[in-house]
C-alpha cells in the first residue's frame, strides 16, 4: 500500500508554490524580514524534501511505511530546529498584545503597532 505517498506525489510542485509565493512579498518589507524570509525558505525546503521522498516512495513501489518512516525524520529535524523554522509568536513581545498577521509572518520583531512606534521615536531621539 502506498496510498498516502501516491497521493502526496501527486500533488506535484503545488505545495512548494504554495510556501514559496508568500516568500516573494518580503521584498517588500526588506531588512527587517531576514529572520522570518529564511524560516520560510527553511519551510519550503521541508516541504520539497517531502514530496520528494513521497514520489520517491511511488517511484521506487515501496510502502508507505518508508513515507513515514522519512517524515518522521523530517518532523524531527524541525522540531530540533523550531526555533529558526517558526519564529512566529502571536503576542508582542514587548506588551503581549495580539499581533497582526503581516507581522506574525513577516517582521522580524514580534512587535505590535503601538510598540513598533514606540520603539522606532525612541531610536529617533
Ligand atoms: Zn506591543
Amino acid at each position: 500500500m502506498n496510498t498516502v505517498s501516491l497521493w502526496v506525489a501527486e500533488l506535484g510542485i503545488w505545495p512548494l508554490i504554495v510556501v514559496l509565493v508568500p516568500n516573494l512579498m518580503f521584498r517588500r518589507f526588506g531588512q527587517s524580514t531576514a529572520e522570518k524570509r529564511k524560516a520560510s525558505l527553511y519551510q519550503a525546503i521541508a516541504v520539497f524534501l517531502i514530496t520528494t521522498l513521497a514520489a520517491s516512495v511511488v517511484k521506487s513501489e515501496l510502502t508507505d511505511i518508508y513515507f513515514y518512516v522519512g517524515l518522521v525524520v523530517i518532523l524531527l529535524v524541525l522540531i530540533i530546529l523550531r526555533g529558526k523554522i517558526f519564529p512566529y509568536r502571536l503576542n508582542c513581545v514587548s506588551c503581549e498584545g495580539s499581533l497582526d498577521i503581516k507581522t506574525i509572518y513577516f517582521m522580524d520583531n514580534n512587535l505590535c503597532v503601538d510598540c513598533r512606534a514606540k520603539k522606532d521615536s525612541d531610536a529617533g531621539e
